[in-house]
């Protein structure tokens, strides 16, 4: 849909006379052979020219003229950025009529191709295509001076590494080493989305030894512990069970949490990780209820990937594995034998002492999957 959306795009410019590629991601992943996710269009075209082509287009928020064509379809006009103040943004761009400049202000080569399905032709400024054969990740020009006008860069080169499972090429490894503590002048929330995509990518070894041996992760939480189990998890990990990973051990990750502006459900389902840990270990100790509610918990198959990226296999994972074989659906969510209205037809008051007595009810059943009403009704003495 966006493909052939971005196609009658690039045919509608080339109508009115302009230049227009597809450039970036895009390019880059229809040459590996992956379907993109969006598509980006370069053009000499004017953002009023686009506008005039394009009516129902409507302008991106924060950036300098960028247009947005249709659901998953950019344009803008080729451009260089002015100087960047807050090692994030530029302060402004220039326009141009030719994509040469445009080229140069991206990140690294295999980000800076661009593409005509239409013709089949390419630009490729940089040696872009050199390097997306070759499995490199390459900073454009030179290295440090582009992680320094922009640090979120650093964060950029280890996702697309881990993503692609590439190299990312000597110098610009140096550089983005020298230039690793910078990421703290970074807003939290850019870091926290850029952490995800890493996270949740293919290559969770790749990523951990980039982020570890460049220095990034030291710089982006210096309290932390080892985070090498995430390098043991088996991709795809969720979020939560990756970030578990990384902080486990950590003394208060509720800081983390609010350092790197978590959602609250990325803050509660991370935190269950991290504090059941403890529960697996400790399953001799727990009532068959307690095994049962940790079993039936939807986390479960992420708390127990966690504890085995930690511990390997072993006796504890071995009685989880087991018990969650032993125990089918209906053990571990029995239906229940009576409820609230059962309680008011029997007379009883309502109030928040049901939900007690109802707990109690499933502790019941949870132990003894047999337990008739009678004998439910005797023990809860009602
Ligand atoms: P993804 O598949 O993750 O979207 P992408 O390469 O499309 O990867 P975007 O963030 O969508 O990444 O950016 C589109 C293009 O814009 C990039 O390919 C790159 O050419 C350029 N770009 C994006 N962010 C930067 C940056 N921080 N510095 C320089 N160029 C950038
Ligand atoms: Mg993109």
């Amino acid at each position: 849909m966006a493909q052939e959306a971005a196609l009658t795009a690039l045919a509608t410019l080339h109508q009115a006379g302009h230049s227009a590629w597809l450039v970036g991601g895009c390019v880059r992943d229809l040459l590996l052979g992956i379907t993109p996710k969006d598509f980006d269009i370069a053009t000499s075209a004017l953002p009023e020219q686009i506008f005039t082509l394009f009516p129902h287009a409507q302008l991106v928020g924060a950036h300098f003229g960028v247009v947005l064509l249709s659901a998953h379809l950019e344009a803008a006009t080729y451009r260089s950025d002015l100087s960047y103040q807050d090692g994030r943004r530029p302060s402004g761009v220039v326009f141009h009529s030719d994509p040469s400049h445009d080229a140069a202000r991206r990140d690294f080569t295999i980000n800076a191709l661009y593409l005509d399905p239409l013709s089949g032709r390419s630009l490729d400024f940089h040696g872009g295509r050199h390097d997306l054969q070759s499995g490199l990740i390459r900073a454009i020009g030179d290295p440090a001076a582009r992680f320094a006008e922009d640090h979120l860069r650093l964060l950029r080169a280890i996702r697309f590494a881990a993503r692609f499972g590439f190299t990312i090429e000597p110098a610009t490894l140096a550089a983005l080493t020298t230039h690793a503590p910078s990421i703290r002048r970074i807003a939290p929330e850019r870091i926290h989305d850029e952490m995800r995509r890493i996270l949740t990518g293919p290559r969770l070894d790749l990523a951990w030894q980039l982020l570890s041996s460049t220095g990034l992760w030291a710089a982006l939480v210096p309290e932390a512990p080892a985070g090498s189990t995430l390098a043991r998890l088996t991709p795809p990990a969720s979020l939560p069970l990756a970030w578990a990973a990384l902080l486990q051990g950590i003394p208060s990750p509720q800081n983390i949490f609010l350092r790197f502006r978590f959602s609250a459900a990325e803050r509660r389902d991370t935190l269950f990780l991290l504090h059941n840990q403890s529960s697996l270990l400790a399953y001799s100790t727990l009532s068959l209820p307690q095994q049962k509610r940790l079993l039936r918990h939807p986390l479960f198959p992420n708390l127990l990937a966690l504890h085995l990226a930690t511990h390997g296999p072993g006796p504890t994972a071995t009685h989880w594995l087991t018990q969650q074989t032993r125990w089918s659906h209906s053990d571990l969510w029995p239906t229940p034998l009576f409820n609230g209205d059962s309680l008011i037809a029997r007379g009883l008051p309502p109030g928040p002492h049901f939900r007690q007595i109802l707990a109690r009810l499933e502790d019941l059943q949870l132990t003894n999957p047999h337990l008739t009403l009678a004998d439910a009704l005797t023990i809860l003495k009602l």
